[in-house]
């Protein structure tokens, strides 16, 4: 009998799935696999967040097998050292995985590929599931990768993707493929609102989006108070929706609105090519501009004003509070925040790149680091210096007050604009409020960043 193994990593669906397709068409019996690897947790990747939408992946994968006949082989260990044993004991001739973008994904397949042949059987490496266009399938003439999202958007454009293939209908799995119990989700550490996890939940919430949000997208992508984004951050975090299908699916919908939520799909594929290009990006600056940022040591009371949403500026206590009550950020917010440290405070990007990653279930290397160096001005932004004013984007991205009454509820009973600045309340009511005075002025704030990177105030 000819076995195949899957192995599962950041594409936890059966829908879309051309490992899982083509290994079923090459062999009688597949092991889907998924090793839950130690390392991962030691590094500090498995954020409690992250862990419990990752276990309702698992769970909801499983399911969807056993109604094809199948089941999900879930192993904990090195998977290097995993899937070797499990293609001896199944007698499995190839292994199919997706492609990784990261150090830690080229690692781990570079090791796999060299044990396998070490037995006499192949890693078969499939490209476009994680990403809609995989990094370095277009390049500029100049140089191997993209720096500047713009002209990489034209590119990525007009290139050909991939048909999406359909999810299996029977699959088959040998008797000898024996796995250990699927972890379930555990509620220690977890924010409360965390949503469940899971290629099911991913799909509904795709239909839904389809009918609902697509077409408004455009003009509400901005509106924090609307909550009006897709929300599939997470689900193409750990690959419960495919990236190929979304955006052959929203062209095919058409409009201005499905128009601007393909462009943010190309940000994604944007990050992953700069960052298997660049795997030091993760942590050292992409474009260095000499900061002496404040550390953690220096600027203790800040950092830890701005975790815990207590900065005196209502827009980026709502987005910090939003952070750990659902463990995700709207996206204008996550700039606001980004901006109010690296900026306004003038703290290490990777101070607030750390916290994001620890509470964001969506929490992603590529996303996460170069999305805080964009905003640090250390990254892929042509304009470097620029700050954003968190009371004006309050103003235009919030400009009723409802985000920042949802999340800052010291602050409900002030209407709008004035919520953006309670500090010129009179005395006596901004007293009554209990909520605290600005950590600093925003014209302090910036004198003291362009003091850092050397521009006249
Ligand atoms: P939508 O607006 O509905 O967009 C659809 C999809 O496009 C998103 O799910 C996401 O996959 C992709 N996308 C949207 N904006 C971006 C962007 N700027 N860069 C890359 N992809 C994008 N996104 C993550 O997935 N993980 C992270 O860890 C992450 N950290 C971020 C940190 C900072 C400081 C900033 C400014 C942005 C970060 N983003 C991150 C990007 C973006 O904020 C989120 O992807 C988005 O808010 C998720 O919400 P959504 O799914 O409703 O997005």
């Amino acid at each position: 009998m000819h076995v195949s193994i899957v192995l599962f990593t950041a594409d936890l669906r059966l829908h879309d799935h051309p490992p899982l397709r083509a290994a079923l068409a090459a062999a009688d019996a597949v092991v889907p696999l998924f090793v839950l690897d130690p390392a991962i947790e030691d590094t500090g990747f498995a954020a409690p967040n992250r862990r419990a939408f990752l276990h309702d992946c698992l769970a909801d994968l499983d399911a969807s097998l056993r109604q094809r006949g199948g089941r999900l082989v879930v192993r904990g260990g090195d998977p290097v050292t995993q899937v070797c044993r499990v293609a001896t004991e199944t007698d499995a001739r190839e292994v199919h995985l997706s492609a990784g973008h990261s150090a830690f994904a080229a690692h781990r397949e570079e090791r796999l590929r060299a044990a396998l042949e070490r037995s006499g059987r192949r890693l078969i490496v499939h490209d476009a599931v994680t990403v809609a266009v995989p990094p370095g399938t277009i390049t500029p003439a100049s140089a191997g990768h993209f720096t500047v999202f713009t002209p990489y958007h034209r590119h990525w454009e007009s290139t050909s993707l991939r048909a999406a293939v359909a999810a299996p209908r029977r699959v088959s799995v040998p008797d000898e493929a024996i796995g250990e119990k699927i972890p379930s989700r555990t509620a220690t550490g977890v924010s409360p609102a965390l949503p469940p996890g899971g290629e099911g939940p991913a799909r509904a919430q795709m239909t839904a989006y389809w009918r609902k949000g697509l077409d408004a997208y455009d003009d509400t992508r901005d509106d924090m108070g609307a909550d009006a984004t897709s929300r599939f951050s997470a689900h193409l975090h750990f690959g419960t929706l495919s990236p190929v299908e979304l955006v052959q699916r929203a062209r095919r919908h058409g409009g201005a609105g499905a128009l601007s939520f393909v462009r943010q799909l190309a940000w994604r594929d944007f990050h992953r090519q700069v960052l298997a290009a660049r795997p030091h990006s993760a942590h050292t600056d992409l474009r260095t501009q000499h900061d002496h940022w404040r550390t953690e040591h220096a600027a203790r009371a800040d950092i830890d004003a701005w975790r815990e949403g207590r900065t005196g500026y209502p827009v980026i206590d709502a987005a910090m509070r939003q952070l750990r009550e659902e463990g995700w950020m709207h996206n204008r917010a996550r700039l606001l925040t980004a901006s109010f440290l690296t900026k306004t405070l003038y703290i290490d990007w990777r101070i607030g790149a750390a916290h994001f990653l620890y509470w964001l279930v969506d929490g992603d290397i590529a996303n996460n680091q170069l999305n805080w160096q964009w905003m640090a001005g250390t990254g892929t932004d042509t304009r470097p210096n620029r700050v954003l004013n968190p009371i004006t984007q309050a103003r235009k991205y919030d400009p009723r007050g409802v985000y920042v009454h949802r999340w800052v509820p010291e602050l409900r009973g002030v209407d709008a604009p004035r919520v953006h600045e309670p500090w010129r309340l009179p005395a006596p009511a901004r007293a009554a409020l209990h909520y605290p005075d600005p950590l600093v002025t925003l014209p302090d704030g910036l004198i003291r960043f362009h003091r850092a990177r050397g521009k006249r105030p």
